[in-house]
């Protein structure tokens, strides 16, 4: 199996991850505990998803995976976009910003977002590909589920009337930004064996 190695130790994040690629011949391997902390200051999900992919490939060697996500809303002009974890501050939690965003769109009819996920592939050769998920949908004016994390409890993906914090999470993780981004890594993997002197066993 080749071994690919994960620009998180979110235990939720891999097991997601495990699912989606579990037709791969790749074995997944979470961040090691000594890998640096990587700063986020590049403009675009793509640039730091690639930071994040990039720096891990140097520190072990082997492929590697980053990502970045963020949920971007029509009646703000496109924000929190890139900024979406810190959207309340820089030590916000998750109740924080979607207080925040509840607060920001107070009074605006217009309630259109969509989340963005994009995924770095940083190969054993040094070689990148991003990849892009999204997923359309709207803000709520109140919380509701209790499931999931993050702007779950306020986004109402489009096709669904349930939040992502009241859907089943197996349906999240069939329709998620994250979701389609991977499934995009995953079909263009399958077709692109590692570069030669790597083999797959
Ligand atoms: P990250 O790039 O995965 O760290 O996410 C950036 C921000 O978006 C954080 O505030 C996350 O909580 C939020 N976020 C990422 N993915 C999701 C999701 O699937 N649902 C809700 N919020 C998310």
């Amino acid at each position: 199996m080749r071994p690919l190695v994960l620009a998180t130790r979110n235990a939720g994040k891999v097991r997601e991850l495990e699912r989606l690629l579990a037709a791969l011949p790749v074995a997944l391997v979470p961040a090691p505990a000594d890998a640096p902390e990587v700063d986020e200051t590049a403009p675009t999900l793509e640039g730091n998803a690639l930071l994040k992919a990039r720096a891990l490939h140097t520190h072990t060697g082997l492929a590697a995976l980053g990502d970045d996500t963020g949920l971007f809303v029509d009646a703000l002009g496109g924000a929190p976009g890139i900024r979406s974890a810190r959207y309340a501050g820089e030590a916000a939690d998750d109740d924080a910003n979607r207080a925040r965003m509840l607060h920001e769109l107070a009074g605006h009819a217009d309630r259109r977002a969509r989340f963005r996920t994009a995924i770095a592939f940083v190969d054993e050769s040094g070689a990148a590909r991003t990849f892009e998920g999204v997923c359309e949908g709207t803000i709520l004016t109140a919380e509701r589920g209790a499931g999931g994390f993050g702007y779950d409890a306020l986004f109402v993906p489009d096709g669904h009337a349930e939040t992502f914090a009241e859907l089943p999470l197996d349906v999240k993780n069939r329709i998620s930004h994250r979701a389609r981004a991977l499934e995009a890594f995953a079909v263009w993997l399958g077709g692109n064996p590692p570069p030669s002197g790597h083999p797959l066993c």
